[in-house]
């Protein structure tokens, strides 16, 4: 059930979601309508039920129902359209919730009952619907809940009209209605509990995925700078805590302006994903990260990881790319990568920056294609 109104908050349009209340409550609504018309026909009950609070009941229900229908058919060509539908929202919203609030003042639920379960609604109704319509809803059902309260308290009106019988007898309510109140207090508070959970696992996945988006590079899906920056600052913290290697790698496509002169951006975007997930590939420890710092920039940060192994890393990253060839026919290239790596020994984050971009600088400056690591460089084979 979650699974489904998780999927279904993410993908429906809005008069998708204005259907499925539609679909939802006019069964529910045809159920008591047809009850209760047959139970004020039927001898037995006709001596517990009100025919004068039951009847108007009935002609609401009616009334709900041919509102749903007719939104319904009307909405239903339009159903795949991204557009808001305040109106048609307004009428089901004003459907439903008087609804459900008048069955269950003239049952005599609590009030507080109701009220928690109208809460959970309006949770669950400000998730999937217009805003506006949704508050217009719940006040409408509340103003009801109160001037009921109001008549019940001033003598206006009974308690539970739809009974026939005293279900009060003094302040106490008779056995039955206490049961009856009991378990639709219970009932109220399990369904609140359930709508208002479901919004907050909702809101949990939405704050999980700006989380990852805030820390994504677009393009490549690698961690961004925002993240490669934290990684950083936290190990170097780690680092300092318990004195095990931390390395880093700045990497820098080889000659990229020319890629995109020669071959068109878009070719140089293909050439940057095709970087990314072969960073992501050569990262092996789940510690490791790789991120593209931006442009043609990459890192990888590589915890508990010495000078020596960078090495390895390094060498597998160059070897398959250059098994890579970009482009077709004619216009095929090849892409190389200049690296500067250091190992960190106490310094902080800005520092360990500084020397690695040395070492980038020098594997620009002594002819590319290779990795530079303080006192050491590799060039290819
Ligand atoms: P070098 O070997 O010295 O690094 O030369 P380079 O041409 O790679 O260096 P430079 O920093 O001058 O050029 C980087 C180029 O990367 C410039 C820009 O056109 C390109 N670039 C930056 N971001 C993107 C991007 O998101 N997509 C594409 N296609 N190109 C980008
Ligand atoms: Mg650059
Ligand atoms: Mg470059």
């Amino acid at each position: 059930m979650q699974l489904f109104l998780e999927r279904f908050i993410v993908s429906s349009t809005p008069s998708w979601r204005v259907l499925l209340a539609v679909f939802a409550s006019t069964p529910f609504f045809l159920v008591v309508l047809v009850g209760h018309g047959l139970a004020l026909n039927t001898p037995g009950m006709q001596e517990a039920l009100n025919p004068w609070a039951l009847w108007p009941l009935e002609g609401w229900l009616a009334l709900a129902t041919l509102v749903n229908l007719i939104t319904a058919w009307r909405l239903w060509p339009h159903r795949d359209l991204p557009d808001a539908v305040p109106q048609a929202t307004l009428l089901v919203c004003l459907a439903i919730g008087p609804s459900f609030t008048l069955i269950a003042i003239l049952a005599g639920t609590f009030t507080t009952a109701l009220n928690l379960v109208l809460l959970g609604v309006l949770a669950i109704g400000l998730l999937l619907f217009e805003r506006r319509p949704m508050l217009i809803a719940y006040g409408t059902c509340v103003a009801i809940i109160s001037a009921h309260d109001l008549g019940v308290i001033l003598g206006w009106w009974v308690y539970a009209p739809a009974f026939k019988g005293q279900v009060m007898q003094g302040r106490e309510p008779v056995w039955w209605f206490h049961i009856w109140r009991q378990f639709a207090f219970v009932a109220s508070g399990v369904v609140m509990l359930g709508l208002l959970g479901l919004l907050f696992d909702r809101l949990d996945q939405v704050h999980a995925k700006l989380r990852r988006l805030s820390y994504t590079d677009g393009l490549t899906g690698l961690a961004n700078r925002r993240r490669a920056m934290e990684v950083l600052h936290n190990e170097v913290a780690r680092q300092a805590r318990t004195g095990q290697p931390l390395s880093l790698v700045l990497i820098d496509a080889d000659h990229f302006k020319q890629v995109n002169d020669q071959h068109g951006h878009d070719v140089g975007d293909q050439v940057l994903r095709t970087l990314g997930s072969l960073l992501l590939a050569c990262v092996r420890s789940p510690t490791d990260v790789a991120c593209r710092l931006g442009g043609e920039e990459f890192a990888l940060i590589l915890p508990d990881t010495r000078l020596d192994q960078v090495e390895a890393v390094c060498e597998r990253l160059r070897q398959q790319l250059a098994r890579r060839s970009f482009g077709h026919g004619d216009a095929a290239f090849k892409v190389t990568l200049s690296m500067g790596a250091v190992e960190g020994r106490g310094q902080d984050v800005e520092s360990l920056l500084q020397q690695a971009d040395q070492q980038l600088y020098r594997a620009k400056s002594t002819g590319r294609d290779r990795l530079c690591m303080a006192g050491t460089s590799v060039e290819p084979a």
